[in-house]
């Protein structure tokens, strides 16, 4: 079974009057609990393409299964609820909530799942704190963290509702690379404990050495794959 399956999709932008094809008829398929690297330069598509996968974006053309699901028939609604069931988000810039503390971030995803209890939400928080290794922070605000620790809280907070696909734009960008490794071990910790999929791009090709599985995007196409697990 595959957990993300892409047949000949594309992605063609209108600006105007001109037309951008971000996503050039690419084919992929990407197994339950794997790590998985969409590396290229600036511009050649992994937003694109992880926007896609994510649901928050439609291909033009070609189809994209996600969690089993062909994503081209849910419509916002129901893309939102399969988001919020399904996957997690790991953002360049941390995207976590200024105005709530490091435990409450974490439990915001919480707050959408409709029957856990409070007693049962705090259970998870202090179990995600103590992986992340970040529980002496629990009470503190972003504004109050370093980068590594802002990241850290933003892949906790993305494991919170035990997503099965994590997606994660470029989670190392602002990171030094001492930092940035550190948090390419926790995903892939994270990977192991939990048996989640993580799909990260990135540009850093010393950040690609993590990944089991690497495809290399250039221009909207997909030219290589390679990486330590055997995948057809
Ligand atoms: P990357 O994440 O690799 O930097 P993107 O996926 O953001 O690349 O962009 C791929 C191409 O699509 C670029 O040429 C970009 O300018 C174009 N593009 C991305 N989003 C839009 C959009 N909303 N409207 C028009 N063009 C876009
Ligand atoms: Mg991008």
């Amino acid at each position: 079974m595959n957990l993300v399956l892409a047949n000949n999709i594309s992605k063609t932008y209108c600006a105007g009057d001109v037309e951008v094809q971000a996503i050039k008829s690419v084919d992929f398929a990407i197994k339950p609990a794997s790590f998985v690297s969409f590396v290229g330069p600036s511009g050649s598509g992994k937003s694109t393409l992880l926007n896609m996968i994510g649901c928050l974006d439609h291909p033009s053309s070609g189809t994209l299964e996600v969690v089993g699901t062909d994503i081209r028939n849910l419509d916002r609604k129901a893309a939102a609820r399969f988001r919020g069931e399904n996957i997690g988000f790991i953002f360049q810039d941390f995207n976590l909530i200024p105005v709530l503390t490091v435990e409450e971030n974490i439990e915001y995803p919480l707050l959408m799942v409709q029957d856990w209890t409070a007693a049962k939400r705090q259970q998870r928080i202090e179990e995600l704190l103590e992986e992340v290794d970040i529980s002496a922070q629990a009470k503190k605000y972003p504004h109050q963290l370093s980068g590594g620790q802002k990241q850290r809280v933003a892949v906790a907070r993305a494991l919170a509702t035990h997503a099965k696909l994590i997606l994660a734009d470029e989670p190392t960008a602002n990171l030094d690379h001492d930092t940035a490794y550190r948090i390419i071990d926790l995903m892939k910790k994270m990977r192991d404990d939990y048996q989640s999929t993580f799909i990260f791009s990135t540009h850093d090709p010393k950040i690609m050495d993590a990944a089991e599985i690497i495809y290399t995007l250039e221009d909207g196409k997909l030219n290589k794959q390679s990486g330590s697990e055997n995948h057809e």
